[in-house]
């Protein structure tokens, strides 16, 4: 059997960590079984689908690198004619019939069932009657009086749902247009759809979808799904738990693999191990591990992650992020002589996101407007001029610009004003980078590059006589 996934995301907001975890688990399934993954945009609601989520779910299974197998991902307003063909042939086999209760009446129903303190469901009023189409008749399916609906969830288990307990549901609006569990059977019979993969939200669709395909006489796909995402208080994730939407995570500075890995491990485990390469993902996923209970986003956990992303990736992996983020801050760094490999190498140990990264190394790139007031303060005292004058004049010949020569040169300078390392080490850090706060001072220098550094120390010289000039 070629095993089929799908992620079938209706456009109405951001793409959510939650579907981002879903479209994984489908992915994931899809490559270990050698199948195919399909991406199907459910926009079937045009009053609340919108363009812009569905750019913001293609940007997001574009950031997280998961790629679908069909060319174009599939719109279902595209396939409208597709859906009346279906709910023509279900209303002509008898599966389906038209259906004229007003709103009022339908409401009456429910308040009485409410009152009576039954669940609300249609009574199946126009089921045996026959009416013909207006432009007030929805389309109902027939669901099945006896019987019962067997789901051997590969998540969840055996799920039974006797049929008396599901009403005859709406397929097609009184305008014409399908419902969603009508299009969703459509689609994935045509598309040969193997394994659902889908949130638990959806568990009480699936014995209503199954009864259709059933009337369809297709073949039935297998079911998991996948439970919940909690936020920290139990309560279902949502945006008041901080960043959800899987566009906020980049702008946050996280690294696309270190949100994968630390989907992946939301419900599902694979003994104790936490680090998974993508190929590890594939190889080891398996959807009898995914656990049925619902998981808890860790927030400290997933910043765990992008610190070890960050300090272990190839830095070439994380180069085209950096240079994301630093285009946020207006920088070109495509067009700039600082090696953004080294960069990273000198940067990652400290900085847990990206955002932290490219911040800490805009001096790199830009003059710096003032040094911070409280490390100039204490390190750019009487005399310093004297210690960067002499840096200055060192550093003016040299022509290996690189940080094991520019270390023995500071010792040197040091050694010779009989100071120590650090009252040449930290007026210097001042005057190339403006803060307190980078990499070891030789590396600083050798990424900053020669002229950066040499303009850099003729600045703080100048600034120092001004100061102590007064
Ligand atoms: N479009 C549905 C949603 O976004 C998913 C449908 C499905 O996976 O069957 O919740």
């Amino acid at each position: 059997m070629t095993v089929i996934t799908r992620f079938a995301p209706s456009p109405t907001g951001y793409l959510h960590v939650g579907g981002a975890r879903t479209a994984l688990f489908s992915w994931l399934y899809a490559k270990k079984k050698g199948g195919k993954f399909i991406l199907r945009i459910e926009d079937t609601d045009l009053e609340r689908s919108t363009q812009e989520s569905v750019q913001a779910i293609l940007d997001g299974m574009a950031w997280l690198g998961l790629d679908y197998d069909n060319p174009q991902p599939f719109f279902q307003t595209a396939h409208f004619p597709r859906y009346k063909e279906i709910i023509v042939q279900l209303i002509e086999n008898g599966h389906a019939y038209y259906c004229d209760c007003s709103k009022e009446e339908l409401e009456t129903l429910r308040e009485q069932q409410m009152a009576n303190k039954e669940k609300p469901r249609y009574n199946g009023k126009c089921r045996e009657v026959n009416k013909s189409v207006s432009d007030k008749t929805v389309v109902r399916f027939k669901t099945p009086i006896e019987g019962a609906i067997h789901i051997g969830d590969l998540v969840k288990g055996e799920i039974v749902v006797a049929n008396k307990e599901l009403d005859d549901l709406v397929i097609a609006r009184a305008d014409g247009s399908p419902t969603y569990n009508l299009t969703v059977v459509v689609d994935d019979m045509d598309m040969q759809i193997s394994h659902v993969i889908r949130g638990d939200d959806h568990i009480n669709n699936t014995p209503r979808q199954i009864n259709i395909l059933n009337a369809l006489d297709a073949k039935l796909p297998e079911y998991a799904h996948l439970p919940m995402i909690l936020g920290s208080d139990g309560a279902r994730l949502s945006k008041r738990h901080g960043a959800v939407s899987v566009m906020q995570f980049r702008d946050e500075g996280y690294l696309p693999q270190a949100l994968l890995n630390y989907l992946v491990r939301l419900g599902w485990s694979h003994g104790d191990q936490e680090i998974f390469s993508i190929d590890e993902m594939i190889a080891y996923f398996e959807l009898a591990d995914v656990n049925g209970a619902a998981s808890t986003f860790n927030m400290e956990k997933l910043l765990w992650l992008n610190h070890h992303y960050l300090m272990h990736s190839d830095p070439n992996d994380i180069a085209p992020h950096l240079t994301w983020h630093l285009a946020q801050l207006g920088i070109d760094a495509k067009n700039e002589s600082v090696d953004i490999l080294e960069l990273i190498k000198a940067q990652r140990e400290r900085c847990k996101t990206l955002v932290e990264m490219a911040n800490a190394s805009v001096y790199f790139y830009r003059e710096f407007e003032d040094y911070d007031e409280k490390a100039a303060k204490k390190a750019f005292v009487d005399g310093s001029d004297v210690v960067l004058a002499a840096l200055c004049e060192v550093f003016s010949p040299v022509s290996t610009w690189e940080a094991q020569l520019l270390h023995t040169i500071i010792k040197d300078v040091a050694e010779k004003l009989e100071l120590g390392l650090g009252k040449v080490a930290q007026p210097l850090r001042i005057a190339v980078c403006g803060t307190g706060v980078s990499p070891s001072i030789d590396i600083t220098l050798a990424i900053l590059g020669k002229e950066k550094t040499l303009a850099r120390l003729q600045r703080a010289v100048t600034f120092i006589q001004a100061k102590t000039a007064v």
